[in-house]
């Protein structure tokens, strides 16, 4: 059999999983990355695989959606789950990293890897001759994202989300912060900030009239000039100002503005709780997670945010516990472009007029770091059938990865990303009413189905 070959462009999340796992099966894979050359706004490490937000990768629990697809990763080869084991820090039953350590270790992996080439350099068009991958995620711009526009035939899409601010850990005030995870599940990983009624709607009235930062120029496009304009004005409700944000990763002041309570039900519930001072369940409560393994920098859980970085000193500085905080980044928030997926891409992954280009990763609407990294495995596998000359059915309709599949091609006017969520599995016929019973019931299906799709596929 003659050489097989595949490029690859960039090593993010989706493109190293992809480049691993070709490389794995005897591919040879030359793997573009732009940086040190050039970097997108968000991205600031050399190293591949960067986490440009959270550094948590979400739940692991099976009956969870987060946590069936990490199983489903780890049937399909995952070679990024392994490597976020070595950088694991602790967050109750998440699996969160050391955001530096996982890269290196990606990193590392690709490096050593005797079938795959890097290559550091920008890439500008895509030679469709033979295979290629784009896994240029969702900072895509200039000449490569026209020459995405151009072959798609559709405009691009934009929408923004933003970066949470990180605090040392040694400037909070441990006598008003405490160690705990809700419910008592897991061993104390977040530390707390507990807020009495007062403090919450002094603190909420000066988030939700707090400045705005401008956006970047690369933000400020003439696609969606609205979008400038909303964004230096006082926080509104997403669709007031035509500022569409990622649901996921929401800026707080968004949030704030969508009412006194909102944030209460969302990243500031107090459930699970009880403040040792008062003995208690707070008015409010934030939670910090640990940036490192070291446990010195902890990022404020939910509040990616685009106000100006003063603002977020003073409005921020307002959190029971963080009076003196050190802030060792801010939160920023940046353009995001995903195709119109449902138009272009089969469910191969590949865009319909042109069979040879495939897409994986944010760009195709699997929204998240480990659905990017599963986008770049299921790709792999599309490349990897299609040079053997066969095609690859997609995984079937009840598991994560065939759901998203699905909802990434199905027919939508209105198409945004898609994370992992029970909500797009199919129901069982005989539901049980427990919740926790019926997702668990759901994930082993799931399970059963991919690995008896996984079997199915021919070894080289
Ligand atoms: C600001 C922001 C915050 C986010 N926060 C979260 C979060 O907290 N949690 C979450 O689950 N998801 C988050 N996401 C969504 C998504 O999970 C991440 O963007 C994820 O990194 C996507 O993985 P990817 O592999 O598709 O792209 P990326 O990880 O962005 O990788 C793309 C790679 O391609 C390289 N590249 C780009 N253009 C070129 C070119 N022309 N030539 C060569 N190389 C190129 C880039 O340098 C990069 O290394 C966020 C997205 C953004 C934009």
């Amino acid at each position: 059999m003659s050489e097989l070959h595949v490029t690859v462009l960039g090593a993010g999340l989706a493109g190293c999983e992809a480049a691993l796992w070709l490389a794995g099966h005897g591919v040879k894979v030359t793997l573009y990355e732009q940086k040190p050359v050039r970097f997108s706004p968000a991205h600031k490490s050399a190293n591949f695989a960067e986490l440009i937000c959270s550094n948590s990768l979400k739940a692991e629990r099976l009956d969870s959606a987060s946590g069936l697809l990490k199983a489903e990763m780890r049937q399909m080869g995952s070679s990024l789950l392994p490597a976020a084991e070595v950088a694991r820090v602790a967050a109750g039953g998440a699996l969160a990293v050391d955001r530096d350590v996982f890269s290196a270790e990606v990193t590392r992996r690709v490096e050593a890897e005797p079938n795959i080439t890097v290559r550091r350099e920008e890439v500008c068009t895509i030679d469709e001759a033979s295979p290629i991958l784009v896994a240029t995620g969702p900072l895509t711009e200039g000449a490569l994202a026209e020459k995405i526009a151009a072959l798609t035939g559709s405009a691009e899409m934009h929408f923004y989300d933003a970066v949470a601010p990180i605090v040392t850990a040694e400037s909070l005030d441990y006598e008003k912060v405490f160690a705990a995870s809700r419910y008592g599940r897991g061993d104390d990983d977040y530390l707390n900030c507990p807020f009495n009624k007062a403090e919450y709607e002094a603190f909420y009235q000066a988030l939700a009239t707090a400045e705005r930062a401008p956006l970047h120029d690369f933000d400020k496009g003439a696609e969606n000039p609205s979008v400038a304009e909303s964004a230096s004005a006082p926080a509104k409700p997403a669709k007031d100002g035509g500022l569409t944000v990622y649901e996921g990763c929401m800026p707080i002041e968004v949030m704030a503005g969508r009412g006194a309570d909102t944030m209460r039900y969302g990243p500031l519930r107090p459930v699970g709780l009880t403040d040792p001072r008062t003995g208690h369940r707070p008015w409010a409560n934030i939670q910090l997670r640990a940036e490192n393994k070291e446990r010195t920098l902890y990022n404020i859980v939910g509040f990616q945010t685009n106000l100006k970085w003063g603002e977020q000193k003073r409005v921020f500085s307002m959190i029971p516990g963080l009076e003196h905080a050190e802030f060792v980044r801010y939160g920023v928030m940046h353009r995001n472009t995903f195709l119109d997926s449902p138009k272009v891409l089969t469910q191969a992954l590949c865009l319909a007029a042109h069979p040879n280009v495939f897409f994986a990763g944010q760009i195709t609407g699997f929204e998240g770091y480990m659905e990017s990294a599963a986008c770049g495995l299921l790709a792999a596998r599309n490349i990897y059938a299609r040079l053997m000359g066969v095609t690859l059915p997609p995984p079937p309709a009840d598991t994560m990865c065939g759901a998203l599949v699905r909802y990434i091609t199905a027919e939508n006017k209105n198409f945004q990303p898609m994370g992992a969520n029970m909500g797009i599995l199919p129901s069982l016929e005989n539901r049980p009413r427990d919740k926790r019973e019926r997702y668990q019931a759901v994930a082993e299906r799931a399970v059963s189905s991919f690995s008896a799709w996984v079997a199915a596929q021919a070894e080289p």
